[in-house]
């Protein structure tokens, strides 16, 4: 049976406590996984910050090297860490690899990001009575970042905080969700490999909460990163105090669909985007708001599509929805669609469970104030919702308060522009669903979705502090 460690100052360390991990399709015992107690987690802080103090003084190129490096290395082991999120995430291998193609994006954004850290020079004598005197602005890095990931992107939103972090200089305490920890390992060995000096990163794996108050509240931790649940992100915001921090939540993504779109073009679309990785991705399709007119021709055509997902093994090529990441997350769902059904909803297709899946399930006749629609369902499930004018749809997309990405399709001009000014979101997605993300575009939610911004570009701006030098240039 594989025994995970912690990775401390560039050593294995095993632990007195540890915990099963068990594959979410399967249920079989993938690993006893190092349980980190808040006196370890202090440690790897400690070392974080000692590495610092050499690491802030690596060259721009230095730094950039690593992560380039890190992208060749990524690139040779792309399929063996593709069965790795397929055993911990049950992420089926076709998705895996999407995730790996934009991982390596990532980190080549943040390789690039690393040589492009500029700052501004100030026109001094604009100031009344002020000349003889230059200033300038630069990004100098924080220390140690604590980072908190969630599982549903193992690779790549760890990423999100490693690379930029790497690119400007500061080093990282990453703890990865309890489910997913061998992904966040195996890059423990890919940027030791890489040449980042031993401290820079720090991996310790346990329970979020028990780590929690270490990782958010230690004296020498700079900055909190963190991406996963509203309710954890609340938490850790009420204690981070006057540290720097991101805080990267659920959504409930919305999409409207005007009349002028072919309908054809784009159904295989919106139904990936609804049921990708069983719907447990943070702008994952799950309110789709369609023009009356067009609304019996839209469900039908996307209740047939829904029809030829393949539910099973996340290791086998033609599978697109497989296990949720525990069965409680089977119960907890089937219990929201039951609830909505009794409220009036009506099950389109779908709603067959097993102990472990959820099939794609599309919902109508549904109402604002169900779960399903109001919350983040965080599974495979997508309401379809009849409107008559886009005034009234943009009025459904902004009744939540979840908002990070939101859609809409259109051919008209104003309309879609409309739309961009007043839909309340961290992004709008015109002629796509919102579940479009590149890792290079600014990214984060309003509201209740986030605080804070990542993108590579983004993330580096959070990750450093903005110092101004200015300099007489005589002693007159
Ligand atoms: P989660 O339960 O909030 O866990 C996320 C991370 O926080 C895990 O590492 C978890 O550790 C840790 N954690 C748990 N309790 C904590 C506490 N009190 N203090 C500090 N850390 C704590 O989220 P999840 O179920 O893994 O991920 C799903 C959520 O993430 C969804 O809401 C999804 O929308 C959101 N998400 C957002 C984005 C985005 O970019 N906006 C991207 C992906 C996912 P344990 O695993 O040990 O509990």
């Amino acid at each position: 049976m594989k025994q995970t460690k912690l990775w401390i100052n560039g050593i294995w360390e095993s632990t007195n406590e540890t915990s099963k991990l068990t594959a979410p399709y399967t249920g079989e015992l993938l690993a006893n996984v190092a349980k980190a107690s808040a006196g370890d987690v202090e440690r790897a802080i400690e070392g974080a910050h000692q590495a610092f103090k050499s690491f802030k003084n690596t060259t721009a190129y230095e730094r950039a090297e690593i992560l380039y490096k890190v992208v060749e290395i990524m690139r040779e082991r792309k399929n063996e860490l593709a069965e790795i999120l397929a055993d911990e995430a049950a992420k089926p291998i076709s998705a895996g690899l999407t995730e790996l193609d934009r991982t390596i994006a990532t980190y080549q954004f943040a390789a690039e990001a690393a040589k492009q850290s500029t700052g501004e020079t100030i026109p001094m004598d604009a100031a009344p009575g002020v000349k003889d005197r230059i200033g300038y602005t630069k990004r100098v890095p924080l220390g140690v970042v604590s980072a908190i990931t969630p599982f549903n992107f193992p690779f790549n939103l760890v990423a999100h905080k490693l690379g930029p972090a790497f690119a400007v200089g500061n080093t990282v305490v990453l703890k990865p969700a309890s489910q997913t920890p061998l992904s966040a390992l195996a890059m423990a060995e890919i940027f030791k490999e890489a040449g980042l000096p031993d401290g820079a990163l720090q991996i310790v794996t346990g329970s979020g909460g028990e780590l929690s108050e270490t990782l958010v509240t230690h004296p020498l931790v700079k900055k909190v990163t963190f991406t996963g649940s509203g309710a954890v992100g609340l938490k850790i915001k009420e204690k981070v105090g006057l540290r720097k921090i991101t805080l990267e939540l659920g959504s409930n993504a919305a999409l409207i669909v005007e009349p002028s779109t072919p309908l054809e073009k784009i159904m295989k679309r919106c139904v990936g985007g609804a049921f990708g990785f069983a719907g447990q991705v943070c702008i994952s399709l799950q309110r789709i708001y369609v023009h009356s007119s067009i609304y019996e021709e839209f469900t039908k055509a996307f209740v047939e599509e829904t029809k030829k997902l393949v539910v099973g093994d996340p290791h086998n090529e033609k599978t697109d929805v497989s296990a949720m990441i525990h069965p409680d997350e089977v119960s907890r769902i089937k219990e929201w669609i039951e609830q909505a059904k009794q409220q009036g909803a009506t099950v389109a297709t779908g709603a067959e469970f097993t102990e472990r899946t959820c099939s794609p399930t599309v919902m109508t006749n549904v109402k604002s104030d169900m779960k399903i629609i109001c919350q983040e369902t965080f599974a495979p499930i997508v309401s379809i919702v009849p409107y008559d004018t886009l005034d009234e749809a943009i009025a459904l997309v902004n009744e939540s308060e979840l908002a990070l990405n939101a859609g809409i399709y259109t051919n008209v001009l104003t309309d879609a522009m409309k739309a961009a000014e007043e839909i309340e979101a961290g992004a709008v997605i015109i002629n796509d669903i919102p579940t479009f993300r590149v890792d290079n575009m600014p990214y984060g939610g309003v509201k209740m979705s986030g605080y804070g911004k990542e993108g590579i570009k983004y993330a580096v701006e959070e990750m450093t502090d903005l110092k101004f030098i200015t300099m007489k240039l005589n002693y007159e």
